[in-house]
């Protein structure tokens, strides 16, 4: 069980993916995580960033399905301006979404990544079907990470700034 949670690929941002590696990999298609794996639970809809990213994999010849244990209104709202299929209430880790998700590309279990920031349900579910699992670090934790340093930044020029009074 507990191998099962080890994803076969770490990364930052979902921006660090080799693309044309997995694709000479045989890696067709995509089951992606939507809340802090593609955008923070707190954004509704894909940023310009992530609108590229979407069209560079679509132009490259991957399909993509969001799986998501959000609801219906979160997921649909998120997804359907994208023209991208995709499954809510998932309840990942169980299996059964997966296999919808699956159906929905049309692929084999050895072509599909699958992309998520939490190991317990993201990875967990995908390594059990036998997908490729890439865990990317929670989006609200890189933000947070950047505000810190922004924080941090700020603090310095006080301390300086009181220093010369
Ligand atoms: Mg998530």
């Amino acid at each position: 069980m507990l191998n099962k949670l080890i994803p076969r690929q770490q990364i930052a941002t979902i921006y660090e993916l080799v693309l044309t590696e997995l694709w000479e990999q045989g890696i067709r298609g995509i089951i992606t995580d939507l809340d802090n794996t593609l955008v923070s639970a707190r954004t509704p809809l894909a940023t310009p960033e992530l609108i590229k990213w979407l069209s560079e994999l679509q132009d490259l010849g991957f399909k993509v399905v969001v799986l998501s244990n959000n609801g219906e209104a979160r997921v649909s709202k998120f997804a359907t301006p994208l023209g991208i299929p995709f499954v809510y209430g998932a309840r990942k880790p169980r299996s059964a979404a997966f296999h919808r998700a699956l159906s929905l590309l049309d692929l084999e279990p050895e072509q599909v990544l699958v992309l998520g920031d939490q190991m317990l349900t993201d990875v967990l579910g995908g390594n059990r079907l036998g997908l490729y699992t890439v865990l990317v670090q929670p989006i609200a934790l890189q933000e947070e990470g950047f505000f810190t340093r922004v924080n941090r930044q700020i603090e310095k020029l006080v301390r300086l700034l009181n220093k010369n009074t």
